[in-house]
C-alpha cells in the first residue's frame, strides 16, 4: 500500500496546474465541503467560503499526481465506495448495523446540552476517559465568528461538552487531517456521513488513518445549509451579526432552540421547526439532495434524532427530554457502546428496524429517491459521483413509480432552469 500523506518532494515535470478531479466536482457542484482534497495537498488546496456560504476547495499551486490520484479516489463529491462493509443487520435504508436502539446519556447535564440524547458525546468522554483515545477531532462554534465552525480537538470531558449540539452550517473536518495524524496518540473523529466515508475511503491508500483513528462517529444528515441561511435566522431575530458573542443552532434541550446571545447580555431565539423546517433546510447544498449515504452507515457508530411521532405520523418537535436514536455500526461501534453501557455512561432501548421510518421519514423517501434524481442528472449531462455497495436499487424498489416520476421529473426541471 502507498501512503497518501502530503508529498514533501518537488513538484516535477508532470505537475498538474489544474486538477482535472477538482475540475469535474465543480462542474457538477458535487461538493460536500469536507476539505479532504486540503488535506492531501496542502500546498496547494485550500478550504474558502464560497458564496452563499459554502466551503469549497481553491487551488493555487500544482497537484503531484499522486495526490490528483488520491483525492479522484476518496473525495466524496466523485465516489463513495461502500462495498466490503458488513453487519448482521444489511438494511437498503437504514445500512448495517450490530445493535440498533434509543438511549441518551446518562449525564443529565450533557444530555440536555446535546443535540438529542447525548450519546455522541457520551461515547466521546467514555473513549477518552477510558483511554481508547488520546484525543477527538470534532466540531464546534468559531469563537472568532460564533455562527461559523471550527474543527478542533478535545481531550476532555469539558472540552466535549462544550462542542455539544448540532451546528447548522460548513464544516471541513478532515482540512486538517494531517495534523491529527502527525499528533501523538489516537483520535476518535466526528463527521457528517460524507466525512466519514471520505476518511475511510482515505484510509484505503493512507494506512496511518487505521492505526490512529479506531472510532468514527456520524450523525444522520439532512445537508449543510449555506452561511446565508443563519444569516437569514439573525435577519429574522432581529440581530446583527457583529453584536452576537454566541451563537447556537440547537441543543440545550430536545430539540432546543437557535440562540442569538448578544455581546450586551440579551438573547434571542427560534424555534428549530422554524429555523430547520423553514429557513435552513430550503439553503442546502446541492450534493445533499443526492446524498446516498445520509445516515453513516460508514461510521462505527451512528446517531439521529430518535424523534416522537404525532398523531398523523409526523415527527413532534415539542421540547422534552433528549432520545436519541442510536446503531452501533461495526464490531468495533458495538464494543464501545457495550463498555458505555456497562459503565452506566450512555442508556439504550432496543428498537425495531422498521420504526426507523417512522422517526427519519425524511431520509426514508430520499434514500428511495436517489436513482431517480442520478437519472435526472444523466439525461441532463451532469457529472455524477460514483456509488458503490449502497444497494440504490433495493432503497428504489421500497419507492412508488409515482415518487420515483416525481423526483426525477422535478430535478430534471431544476437542472434545466438552473435552480437545482
Ligand atoms: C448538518 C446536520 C444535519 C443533521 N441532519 C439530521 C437528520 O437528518 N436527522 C437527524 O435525526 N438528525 C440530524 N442532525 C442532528 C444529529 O443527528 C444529532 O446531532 C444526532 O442525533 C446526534 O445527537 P447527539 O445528542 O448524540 O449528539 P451530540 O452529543 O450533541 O454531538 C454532536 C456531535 O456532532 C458534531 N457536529 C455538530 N455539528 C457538526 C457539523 N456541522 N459538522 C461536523 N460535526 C458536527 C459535534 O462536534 C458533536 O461531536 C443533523 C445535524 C447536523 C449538524
Ligand atoms: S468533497 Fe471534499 S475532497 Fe471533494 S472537492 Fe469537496 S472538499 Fe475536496
Ligand atoms: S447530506 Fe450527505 S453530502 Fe450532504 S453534508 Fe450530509 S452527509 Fe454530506
Amino acid at each position: 500500500m502507498t501512503s497518501a500523506a502530503p508529498s514533501t518532494g518537488e513538484i516535477g515535470p508532470r505537475a498538474i496546474a489544474s486538477s482535472p478531479a477538482l475540475a469535474r466536482v465543480e462542474r457538477g457542484r458535487l461538493c460536500t465541503g469536507c476539505g479532504l482534497c486540503a488535506a492531501i495537498a496542502p500546498a496547494a488546496i485550500t478550504m474558502a467560503m464560497t458564496p452563499p456560504g459554502y466551503l469549497r476547495p481553491r487551488q493555487s499551486a500544482p497537484l503531484t499526481p499522486p495526490q490528483e490520484s488520491a483525492i479522484a479516489a476518496s473525495c466524496p463529491a466523485l465516489v463513495i465506495d461502500e462495498r466490503g462493509l458488513t453487519a448482521p443487520v444489511d438494511d437498503a435504508l437504514w445500512g448495517r448495523a450490530h445493535f440498533i436502539g434509543t438511549g441518551h446519556a446518562t449525564d443529565a447535564a450533557l444530555r440536555h446540552q446535546a443535540s438529542s440524547g447525548g450519546v455522541i458525546s457520551a461515547l466521546l468522554v467514555h473513549a477518552l476517559e477510558t483511554g481508547l483515545v488520546a484525543f477527538v477531532v470534532q466540531t464546534g462554534a468559531d469563537p472568532l465568528l460564533p455562527m461559523a465552525n471550527v474543527t478542533t480537538a478535545s481531550t476532555t470531558a469539558a472540552e466535549v461538552f462544550a462542542s455539544a449540539g448540532s451546528r447548522y452550517t460548513a464544516s471541513a473536518p478532515l482540512a486538517d487531517l494531517e495534523t491529527w495524524l502527525t499528533r501523538p496518540g489516537r483520535f476518535a473523529f466526528v463527521g457528517k456521513p460524507c466525512d466519514v466515508s471520505a476518511l475511510r475511503a482515505h484510509a484505503r491508500t493512507d494506512p496511518r488513518v487505521d492505526a490512529k483513528v479506531p472510532l468514527m462517529l456520524a450523525f444522520f444528515c439532512a445537508g449543510i445549509p449555506s452561511a446565508a441561511g443563519t444569516g437569514r435566522i439573525l435577519e429574522r431575530l432581529g440581530v446583527v451579526a457583529k453584536d452576537v458573542a454566541t451563537f447556537r443552532y440547537r441543543g440545550d434541550g430536545w430539540p432546543g432552540f437557535a440562540t442569538a446571545t448578544l455581546n450586551d447580555g440579551s438573547s434571542h431565539r427560534m424555534s428549530y421547526a422554524d429555523s430547520w423546517g423553514d429557513i435552513l433546510s430550503k439553503e442546502v447544498q446541492f450534493r445533499c439532495k443526492i446524498c446516498p449515504d445520509a445516515i453513516g452507515n460508514a461510521a462505527d457508530i451512528a446517531c439521529a434524532d430518535a424523534w416522537i411521532g404525532d398523531e398523523r405520523g409526523y415527527p413532534s418537535f415539542a421540547e422534552q427530554d433528549g432520545r436519541s436514536l442510536v446503531m452501533a455500526r461495526s464490531t468495533a461501534g458495538l464494543a464501545l457502546l457495550d463498555d458505555a453501557r456497562n459503565t452506566g455512561r450512555v442508556e439504550t432501548a432496543p428498537l425495531a428496524i422498521d420504526q426507523i421510518a417512522l422517526m427519519q421519514p425524511a431520509q426514508a423517501r430520499r434514500k428511495k429517491e436517489i436513482l431517480a434524481r442520478l437519472a435526472a442528472m444523466a439525461v441532463t449531462g451532469r457529472p455524477r459521483p460514483h456509488y458503490h455497495g449502497l444497494q440504490l436499487w433495493q432503497a428504489a424498489a421500497r419507492g412508488t413509480p409515482r415518487q420515483h416520476a416525481r423526483s426525477f421529473a422535478g430535478l430534471v426541471r431544476r437542472l434545466l432552469q438552473g435552480r437545482a
